[in-house]
């Protein structure tokens, strides 16, 4: 159980501001045991698990729907059948990309029955091995 340790000022951090400010939002330790999550009433949609990298819960059915606009994205990594997408942050850009994101799926975890919801679990990419990272 170690600290979150995001910086205010690095990506992460801002995104973390940004929507600390939103109704309903609240920011905790990750429910996967690593770095910062950030979530509503029906639970964590999104885990700061460094500095520069966000895992989001989008969920499959929004996940289909953007397919082809998030296969267009360098920073975007995803997984097929997954509900998670990964995320690199690395300019103002990712930043806002991410909280345009962020608010869709918050409005796709409030449309879950919540079942669904508790069933996802912490299947974020902190369990599996992170691709598409530049070398
Ligand atoms: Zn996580």
């Amino acid at each position: 159980m170690s600290a979150p340790t995001i910086a205010g000022s690095s990506c992460a951090g801002r995104v973390i501001a940004l929507l600390s400010a939103w109704p309903g939002v609240r920011t905790a330790p990750a429910d996967c045991g690593v770095g910062v999550g950030v979530g509503t009433l029906t639970g964590q949609i999104l885990h700061f698990h460094d500095e520069a990298y966000a895992d989001l819960r989008l969920t499959r059915p929004v996940i289909d729907r953007m397919r082809e606009a998030l296969a267009h994205s360098r920073r975007i990594f995803m997984v097929p059948g997954d509900d998670w997408i990964g995320i690199r942050l690395e300019t103002p850009s990712d930043v806002a990309l991410l909280v345009t994101l962020v608010s869709v799926a918050i409005k796709a975890s409030l449309g879950l029955p919540s079942p669904v919801a508790a069933a996802a679990g912490p299947s974020c990419g902190a369990a599996r091995p992170r691709v598409g990272a530049p070398g």
